[in-house]
């Protein structure tokens, strides 16, 4: 049976689309190889949202060139949003890719390496699905037999996906096509079957994920939806039918909102739904009005602050996260301290960082790349110092509070370490990573259990479990299953230098 193996670089959405290719050549008969020097076919799943992610791939593919060589039929696959960026190019540019294939091709994976094996060409199928979208669907272990392992607590499930966004860093609407969105009723049943099979959270994925419209009109409107409004769309009703069709379902997350769609229907959504957590991570990009505008965002540095503090002040205590590129052409150094001033204004407990980086077949390449290197690093140095120093206050105010953790897996920087032989580790509602010490006979995968936090680490909160949690909890069984690793949404803070 040949094994594979899949690489992923960049955001959620390839996280999911990788997964999606796990189980397309899991069924047609591709076993997972235990490293991917011992795979038969390598997937390397690329991102092209900043040129440094696109380095990577080439850096790779010459590494991987050796690889191939020493035996004549290893594959190679570029797949993601360099492969649907550049299609053809990639193989003429680099000889030791064998197959391209876009986002909306995953399914035909199996036969374009068939197609291979039988001593076809190398091979690039980049075509969008505009006509009829196509949405890969996870498939969770059955509910009913004991043997197969749990699905992992947290499961991503999209929801629509392209963008018709056109802000004029982004090269998403070029690699991921125009706006296409799931019938509610698919998006339902998926979850519902996730949550049969043991997830506890789902986060739902889009590029703007809450300008979604049902595609077959399936859903009432939504109190406080607006018929007028041209940012309202259906994502609130949406979110309103999850829960309550789901009713299983612990917490429902979304990424990445626009702000644009924050609209007075969802602040009403998060108010009046328990499971969606209080924490939404809003991409703002900049403080300044005059780079907003030149980013083609559509809002204002006053209509972001207006409505999320609408949301904050509908559910007291949500915390908010958000996106912030440093350098896009033009920005001043004024410009730089309207957006440190907007962080504190906000108060953000988290925040990814990136240095402008131009990209093909975007609206800003006209503009040019004027900010020095040296002074994109500078700023986004002080970003983060600015960011961590909110983030830094907000966990050490939450030392000594009971908090309610997803427990998502073992703890990744301490593996065995624990007392008992494990330490766990999950989110807060609010998404605050939490390590839970002292529970390592306990078997809390997948639980919802109540904590006392009992220190402040840089990034991330220290916890144990209460003495009601640990009563009510299950042992470990010795030789039972293992624990999956917990997949990760978002991190709180990423220092991420773009
Ligand atoms: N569509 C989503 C959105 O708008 O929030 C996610 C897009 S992207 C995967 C995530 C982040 O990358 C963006 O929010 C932006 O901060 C950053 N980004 C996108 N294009 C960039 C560029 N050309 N240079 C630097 N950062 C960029």
């Amino acid at each position: 049976m040949p094994r594979y193996s899949i690489t992923t670089f960049g955001c959620q959405m390839n996280v999911h689309d990788s997964e999606r290719m796990h189980d397309v050549l899991r069924c047609a008969g591709y076993t997972e190889a235990g490293s991917a020097e011992e795979a038969d076919v390598l997937v390397l799943n690329t991102c092209s949202v900043r040129e440094k992610a696109e380095q990577k791939l080439r850096s790779e593919v010459g590494r991987l060139a050796r690889w191939k060589r020493e035996r004549a039929d290893r594959v190679l696959v570029v797949a993601g949003c360099v492969a649907q960026q550049e299609g053809e190019r990639l193989l003429k540019q680099m000889r030791a890719i064998d197959v391209v294939v876009g986002p909306d091709n995953i399914p035909e994976l199996p036969g374009l390496l068939g197609d291979l094996a039988i001593g076809g060409l190398p091979i690039a199928r980049t075509v969008f699905d505009l006509d009829a979208p196509r949405f890969l669907v996870a498939s969770p272990p059955s509910p009913s037999s004991s043997s197969s392992p749990r699905a992992a607590p947290t499961a991503f499930v999209t929801v629509m996906k392209g963008c018709d966004e056109r802000c004029s860093f982004c090269i998403v609407p070029h690699t991921r096509g125009p706006e296409r969105y799931r019938p509610s009723d698919e998006i339902v049943a998926e979850i519902a079957a996730l949550v049969a099979a043991g997830t506890r959270e789902v986060t739902l994925l889009g590029q703007t994920v809450n300008s979604y419209r049902d595609p077959l009109g399936a859903l009432p409107r939504a109190p406080g939806a607006s018929a007028d409004d041209p940012d309202e769309s259906e994502f609130a009703a949406l979110l309103r039918r999850v829960a309550a069709d789901v009713p299983g379902l612990a917490r429902l997350r979304y990424t990445s909102p626009h702000p644009r769609h924050l609209t007075p229907s969802l602040v009403l959504a998060h108010a009046e739904l328990p499971v969606l957590p209080r924490h939404v991570h809003m991409p703002v990009q900049s403080g300044s009005d005059r780079v907003l505008r030149r980013m083609i965002r559509r809002y204002t540095r006053a209509e972001y602050v207006a409505r999320t503090r609408a949301l904050v002040e509908a559910v007291p205590g949500l915390t908010l996260s958000t996106d912030i590129i440093v350098g896009f052409p033009g920005e001043t150094e004024d410009d730089f301290a309207a957006t440190l001033s907007l962080v504190r204004e906000v108060g953000f407990k988290g925040l990814f960082g990136f240095k402008y980086s131009r990209r093909p077949h975007t609206p800003a390449l006209k503009l040019p790349d004027d900010v020095p290197e040296g002074v994109k690093g500078e700023r986004l140095a002080r970003l983060f110092e600015a960011s961590e120093a909110l983030l830094g206050a907000h966990l050490s105010d939450l030392v000594g509070t009971t908090q309610e953790v997803l427990v998502e897996g073992r703890d990744k920087e301490r593996g065995h370490g624990g007392a008992g032989g494990a330490l766990w580790s999950g989110r807060t509602g609010r998404h605050e990573i939490a390590h839970i010490d002292g529970a390592g006979e306990l078997d809390l995968l997948g639980e919802v259990v109540e904590v006392s936090i009992t220190r402040a680490n840089k990034h991330s909160l220290q916890a144990e479990l209460t003495e009601a949690a640990r009563a009510a909890a299950r042992p470990r069984q010795r030789g039972g299953l293992e624990p999956r690793p917990a997949r990760r949404s978002l991190p709180v803070v990423a220092a991420e230098g773009g």
